[in-house]
């Protein structure tokens, strides 16, 4: 994380669904990103364009209906870089419903406005460390700002396990401040489920969330998550190579967030490590191109694409432009190139 730049007070929104075309839109989106002067992650963000877009003035939780920020849009564990690692967020009626929980996903939280305590529900889309590393330090985040209603936390098998071990390892402060500052005994407030075939994970008055297992080998309990609340249907990917079971699951989607990596990305960054084949290997057989993101998203029909769970993630030398290429051979919709702190 970068510590010689603070994070905004208010994030910006995304362009106005009038204000097309979607390559513009991108841009427009990121243009108002850095007319507020810092990025989420602290760092100023290149101007890429002019925009009308005013930023939004208010926290993003204010307000009815379903909105996602994107708190963490780099892939991998690594951290550094403008981007911070996976970690997503929904509001839905200023409920906050968290995916993923890479690291600095409390941090994020706290800079887009959101009040860690409000947390309802967590997502896990596969227990990759990119994913689920901070998720203790939510749960601890929470309480320490005075959570008194129960969080549930939903994942794959094995997110159960992690949650006790999380307590267990924080167990001698967690008995102390429990003593010294007559805190509640946060255990009971968290409540883990476990999901491990596709199907409905949660249903609410909110929101039905709907899982379909995506293709991240060698990973078998991995995820894709479908939102489906009053007003909008938003999809994750989740990790994943080009799925027939992700195109199904985002089928007539306002927004499919879809992973992606850059081919010749890859290559350079995998000739800087001793394992590059291996390496090579694994990024191809578990994530998506950027030509099949296209293909993808037009089989599914999504109205809006959003690019995210970027790899490389940290290469200031790939370009809008060039993550959009591949993507713009298969799909003429609206595409978004995600950025930290983005409101859609
Ligand atoms: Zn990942
Ligand atoms: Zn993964």
């Amino acid at each position: 994380m970068t510590t010689a730049c603070r994070p905004p007070a208010a994030l910006p929104a995304e362009m106005p669904p009038t204000a097309a075309p979607t390559r513009r839109a991108a841009l427009g989106a990121l243009a108002a990103f850095a007319g507020s002067a810092v990025g989420l992650a602290g760092c100023a963000a290149p101007a890429a364009g002019t925009s009308t877009a005013p930023p939004t003035a208010a926290a993003p939780g204010a307000g009815s209906g379903t909105k996602l920020v994107l708190l963490g849009t780099k892939g991998g564990p690594r951290i550094g870089g403008e981007r911070s690692n996976p970690a997503n967020v929904l509001l839905i009626d200023g409920v906050p419903y968290v995916v993923d929980c890479g690291y600095g996903v409390a941090r994020q939280l706290v800079a887009a406005g959101v009040a860690l305590p409000s947390v309802r529900q967590v997502f896990l889309t596969h227990l990759h460390s990119d994913h689920d590393i901070e998720l203790g330090t939510l749960l601890y985040g929470a309480w320490s700002a005075g959570l008194n209603q129960k969080i549930a936390v939903h994942g794959p098998p094995g997110t159960a396990a992690m949650v006790r071990a999380f307590f267990d390892y924080m167990n001698v402060d967690i008995a102390i401040r429990r003593a010294d500052e007559g805190k509640p005994d946060p255990v009971p407030l968290v409540v883990a489920s476990e999901f491990d075939r596709d199907g409905v994970v949660l249903q609410n008055a909110q929101v039905r969330v709907t899982a379909a297992r995506n293709i991240h080998p060698p990973i078998e309990q991995s995820y894709a998550l479908r939102f489906d609340t009053r007003d909008r249907s938003i999809v994750f990917s989740g990790d994943t190579t080009k799925s027939d079971a992700v195109v199904a699951l985002a089928r007539g989607a306002d927004v499919l967030v879809h992973e992606v990596i850059y081919v010749p990305g890859v290559d350079a960054l995998v000739r800087r490590v001793p394992n590059a084949p291996t390496m090579r290997e694994h990024l191809l057989a578990s994530h998506t191109t950027t030509e099949d993101v296209g293909r993808v998203a037009a089989a599914a029909g999504v109205k809006t694409l959003v690019l995210s769970h970027f790899v490389p993630g940290d290469d200031p030398s790939i370009t809008d432009a060039m993550w959009l290429d591949g993507v713009r051979k298969h799909f003429d919709g609206r595409v978004v190139v995600g950025r930290d702190g983005m409101v859609l």
